[in-house]
This record gives structure tokens, C-alpha cells and sequence, in this order.
């Protein structure tokens, strides 16, 4: 693998900031993880098309981050590249379309769409991604998912070239957008015109929700596990007594037992030891393998 110093002489000119060992924990929601060897925040898609040629070239691993909601850094962080579409984040309409660049706030977006008439995106309100971020985890409730509203997507692939993607084209999953190691750089979304009262409510009354079953204002990941097919892993986490259950400074949360907090402190180990404890409680009580829902990097 290159060294720091041939890393840093190839980023030379980079169209974006570089910056090196920059702490990932407070680009993270649950505050967990150590730094980014080199994080990269480029100011267009054609900067992301050359940092991928470089991580190529350079033969290191590059990962991107979007609004860190889903991720668990490990307590030595990662190395290689790091790429943050946090300069990408412009938002167009055209019509019923709005395209978003992929740095773009997803809480943001839906609060704009309400306001100009656009309905669809409001039941993802809550999840607090960037656009990006939402489409590569088809980020979705019971209600819906970001796929359901997907027109088309703009990524950069493996090999540094950018492609459109048209919505037929794409095989997205269950939290997975199917898109492998593509970059998400701008998504469309196709609404439809409705009243902006009527999305409002829709949207309170799914805020409302979110808020009394789900430790929204904690440090998490979101739902550590996916939910196995015909159960919500909560249940399974809560029926195998491990509500409450803590390592260190995370515990399993009292309101959702699928969320586990970092009250201050906590370490990749701790959630990590964790993970592995609720799982093998869980196997032990009903034979079922609970699958990480969270991405886990740089352990
Ligand atoms: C309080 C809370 C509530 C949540 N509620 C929900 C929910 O209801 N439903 C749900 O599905 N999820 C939920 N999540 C999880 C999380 O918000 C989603 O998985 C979201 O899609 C992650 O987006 P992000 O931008 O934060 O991505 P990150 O967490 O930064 O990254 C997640 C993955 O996406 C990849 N990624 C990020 N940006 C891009 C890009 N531009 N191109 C390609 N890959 C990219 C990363 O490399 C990583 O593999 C919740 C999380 C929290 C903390």
C-alpha cells in the first residue's frame, strides 16, 4: 500500500479540500471512531471521478461518507482515502422533478419539497441522511423507501466514470440500493403535486411516531440489525432480555431495542462487543442470526 507521503504528493491539485488524520467520530451521529488517513471533500462530480482514479492508481481502499448515520467508525479509524460529498449539495426543480446533488441534507430536501407542493419524500422525514447516503441504503420506513420516488441517479462507477442511471435500470433491495462500489453524485426524484398542508400533516404525523417509539435525539445508528424476514429484530432483542443490556459507555436503548446509544465515550469495541453479545443471546433464544444493518468500517 502507498505511504502517507506518496498519498500526499498525489493529491496535489485535488479539486477540493484534502485534509489529513481528520477525526471521522463528529462527521459520525453516534460519535464513535478514529480518524481518516487522507479525507477528501471534492467541489464537483468530476473531483470524485478523480478520486476514485487515484485510490485506483494508488492502490488504496476509498470510502465515502455521507451524513454518518449508518456507520460505526473503528476506534484507529481507516485509512486510505476518505471521501465527503459534503460540497456537492446543490438542490434544482424541474417541474415534478427535484434533483439533488448527493451532499444534500435529506431532512433539508423534504422540508423544501413540502414547501413547493411535492409530495413523496415526507415519510422518510426522521432519517437524517444525506441524499447520497439514502439512496445507496434505500434508507425507507414501513411506509416507503428512497427507491419508491427514484427517477434517476447520476454515480461515478469503479473505474472513475460517470453514468447515468435511469430507475429501471437499478436492482434496489432492502436497505441496499444495489449499486455496489458506484458513488452516488445527484439523484432525481419523480413527485407528485399535492397540497402542502396535507404533506405537512403527513409528514408531522410520521415525525410524531418516529419520536415516541425511536431514541431520535441519542447517539446511534439508527437500527443496528436488519429486521429478519416476517419480525422486527427489536422484538427478538427485547424477547432475549437484552433491553438495557451496555459494554462500556453503549447500551442497548430502553425505547428501541434495535438502537444502541453511546452515552459519552463509547468505543467501536464496546458497540462492537455489543453486537456480538445481543447476537449470541438472540441465536441462543431463537436460532436466528441477526444480520448488521449499520456499515462497519476499519476493523
Ligand atoms: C436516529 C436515526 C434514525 C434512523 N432512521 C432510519 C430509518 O427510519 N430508515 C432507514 O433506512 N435508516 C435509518 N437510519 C439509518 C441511516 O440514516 C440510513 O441508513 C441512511 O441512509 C444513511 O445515510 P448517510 O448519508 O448518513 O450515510 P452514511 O451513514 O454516511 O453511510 C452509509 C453507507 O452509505 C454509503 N454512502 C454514503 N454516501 C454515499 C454516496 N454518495 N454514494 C455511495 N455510497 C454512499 C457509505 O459509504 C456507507 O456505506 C437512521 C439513523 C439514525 C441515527
Amino acid at each position: 500500500m502507498a505511504q502517507a507521503s506518496e498519498i500526499r504528493s498525489a493529491l496535489t491539485g485535488f479539486p477540493g479540500e484534502v485534509r489529513q488524520e481528520v477525526p471521522l467520530a463528529p462527521m459520525t451521529h453516534v460519535r464513535i471512531g478514529g480518524p481518516a488517513a487522507f479525507l477528501l471533500a471534492p467541489k464537483t462530480a468530476q473531483g470524485v471521478c478523480q478520486a476514485v482514479e487515484l485510490a485506483r492508481s494508488l492502490a488504496v481502499p476509498l470510502q465515502v461518507i455521507g451524513g454518518g448515520s449508518n456507520l460505526l467508525v473503528g476506534d484507529a479509524g481507516v485509512s486510505g482515502l476518505t471521501l465527503s460529498l459534503a460540497n456537492l449539495n446543490r438542490v434544482t426543480r424541474d417541474g415534478e422533478r427535484i434533483t439533488a446533488e448527493a451532499g444534500a441534507s435529506l431532512p433539508a430536501l423534504i422540508r423544501s419539497t413540502k414547501d413547493l407542493g411535492l409530495a413523496g419524500l415526507e415519510l422518510l422525514i426522521g432519517i437524517p441522511a444525506q441524499v447520497g447516503g439514502a439512496v445507496a441504503m434505500n434508507a425507507g420506513t414501513r411506509d416507503t423507501d428512497t427507491f419508491t420516488h427514484l427517477h434517476s441517479l447520476k454515480v461515478v462507477d469503479e473505474h472513475g466514470v460517470l453514468q447515468e442511471l435511469e430507475r429501471d435500470a437499478m436492482r434496489p433491495r432492502y436497505r441496499d440500493g444495489g449499486l455496489g462500489a458506484s458513488i452516488v453524485v445527484e439523484a432525481t426524484f419523480a413527485l407528485t403535486p399535492d397540497d402542502p398542508r396535507a404533506i405537512f400533516d403527513r409528514l408531522e404525523t410520521s415525525l410524531k411516531r418516529r419520536n415516541a417509539t425511536q431514541p431520535v435525539s441519542e447517539r446511534s445508528v439508527g437500527c443496528v440489525f436488519r429486521n429478519p424476514d416476517g419480525v422486527a429484530a427489536a422484538q427478538l432483542i427485547e424477547e432475549a432480555g437484552c433491553k438495557m443490556l451496555s459494554r462500556g459507555a453503549v447500551r442497548v436503548s430502553g425505547k428501541h431495542a434495535n438502537y444502541f446509544i453511546n452515552e459519552g465515550g463509547g468505543t467501536a469495541q464496546d458497540f462492537l462487543g455489543l453486537m456480538r453479545e445481543v447476537q449470541a443471546r438472540v441465536v441462543e433464544r431463537f436460532r436466528v442470526e441477526l444480520v448488521p444493518e449499520v456499515e462497519i468500517w476499519g476493523v
